[in-house]
């Protein structure tokens, strides 16, 4: 009988320990399995999740697909894909502001040491890191000179798991500060934890494909709710800002449940895939707004005051125009399918070159490799745009790799990609360039001065 118990509990563990991985993505982990007395000893979970990512956006397709539903788009996805490995770009070149920031708050001015090993500790700062995020995020929304940071994971017209991914590289600039009181209290490495479980929650809840979910509805951040806050509609707007608790948004007036089919995306709609320009765009934006706006004080309020706002108008502006469900009018250029199969295969080579620079800071290569992600990331983008450059782009960026290539074969640092990594790359590299030159030459001597795609 004890034998049994002592099987049976095993078998459990077991069963928790190979689940842990999807389970983070739903916030369903136990204080025992996620807890950790140092910053460097936490996982990466959010980088630990891209397989669970991709997992579950092939799901939802299927689902879609069985559904008679339109599965996402591949221009949508490829954009909301990119814009995460932009930040992850930017996140190996700068410092973690909003950990650092925190540990030194901790370390100066902690007013209680809430033991680190404690569950208590452990569901204190799940609960607080999330009202943390609500405030953040509601002033996101609320100020313009932080809504040209958080306005690209609104840009997106389509709702999907891939929209989660759609992330600011520059936000955590400004986000840092919402979480600082809990420094007085909370350690950093659980801090840490929750911090990273309580983003990766809110990646599952950017889908159609659940509708509601009974009573949870009045407790979680649901994609119902989350529907809400993608919205363009009237109604929509400013509304629910929670990440994983919609408590927040029911204590703090926020709450809005989902009503009118949502018409998802900006107010003034992007209409353009180029992924530097929706991250930076905002701020490009504001800075017309600025000095466009006659005296100080009229330009400290459109730094400071919502992205609606102008003279003579509330805080928040004074609301939006109404407007109607159809799908027709979302921005997409038609691409032929062997540009969005090249494309889908190109996104994950530097998926791959990404993967491979994760802990590498401080090889030689890294920086032109980096290089050659952003630049390959944003021609992607052109391309989809059509944009006259992005044909010459790709042979651009694809003789850029073969010359690094040249250059650094034979030294200690070719191995950086790996064995059959780099043959794949290079192989890669050297038929793209191909290709876009012959595209290029047919262009030319078909006389096709508008470079139309459709021609080539
Ligand atoms: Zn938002
Ligand atoms: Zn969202």
């Amino acid at each position: 009988m004890f034998d049994l118990l002592t099987k049976m509990d095993n078998t459990s563990s077991m069963l928790l320990e190979k689940t842990l991985g999807p389970r983070v993505m739903f916030y369903l982990v136990f204080p025992s399995e996620a807890t950790y007395q140092h910053v460097n000893d936490v996982p990466k979970y959010t980088q630990l999740a891209i397989p669970h990512f991709l997992a579950m956006m092939f799901i939802e397709a299927i689902i879609l697909y069985a559904q008679n539903k339109k599965i996402p788009p591949v221009d949508d996805t490829i954009n909301s894909m990119t814009h995460a490995l932009l930040l992850f770009v930017f996140q190996i070149l700068v410092l973690p502001i909003g950990v650092l920031s925190y540990s030194w708050v901790y370390r100066n001015y902690c007013v209680y040491e809430l033991p680190w090993d404690s569950p208590w500790t452990w569901w204190i700062a799940a609960i607080t890191v999330d009202c943390g995020y609500y405030w953040f995020h509601r002033m996101a929304h609320e100020i313009n000179l932080f809504w040209a940071s958080h306005q690209t994971h609104h840009s997106s017209e389509q709702y999907n798991l891939s929209t989660a991914l759609r992330q600011s590289t520059v936000q955590q600039f400004t986000s840092w500060p919402f979480y600082l009181p809990l420094a007085l209290f909370v350690p950093p490495s659980i801090f840490l934890i929750h911090r990273q479980l309580n983003l990766l929650y809110q990646f599952w809840i950017h889908t159609e494909v659940v509708s509601t979910l009974g009573p949870l509805e009045w407790i979680l951040n649901t994609p119902s709710h989350h529907r809400v806050h993608h919205g363009r509609n009237p109604y929509c707007i400013d509304k629910n800002y929670a990440g994983m608790l919609i408590i927040w948004d029911r204590m703090f007036g926020t709450f809005q449940p989902e009503q009118d089919r949502v018409v998802y995306g900006l107010v003034h709609p992007n209409n353009y895939w180029n992924p530097l320009r929706g991250q930076y765009g905002g701020y490009w934006e504001l800075l017309k707004r600025f000095c466009q706006t006659e005296g100080m004080r009229n330009k400290l309020c459109v730094l400071f005051m919502g992205p609606g706002w102008s003279p003579g108008k509330p805080r928040l502006g004074d609301g939006v125009p109404e407007v109607e469900y159809d799908p027709s009018q979302c921005y997409h250029k038609p691409t032929p399918r062997w540009l969005e199969v090249y494309c889908f295969i190109h996104f994950f080579l530097i998926l791959y070159t990404m993967q491979v620079l994760s802990g590498r800071k401080n090889e030689l290569l890294v920086a032109p490799l980096l290089l050659y992600c952003v630049l390959s990331l944003t021609n992607i983008g052109l391309l989809f745009d059509h944009h006259p450059f992005s044909p010459m782009g790709e042979v651009l960026r694809s003789s850029f790799v073969i010359c690094l290539d040249l250059v650094t074969m034979g030294t200690t640092s070719t191995d950086l990609m790996g064995g059959v990594g780099v043959w794949i790359l290079r192989g890669s590299m050297i038929m793209s360039s191909c290709i876009w030159l012959m595209l290029i030459i047919k262009l030319i001597c078909s006389n096709n001065n508008n470079k139309e795609y459709k021609k080539l």
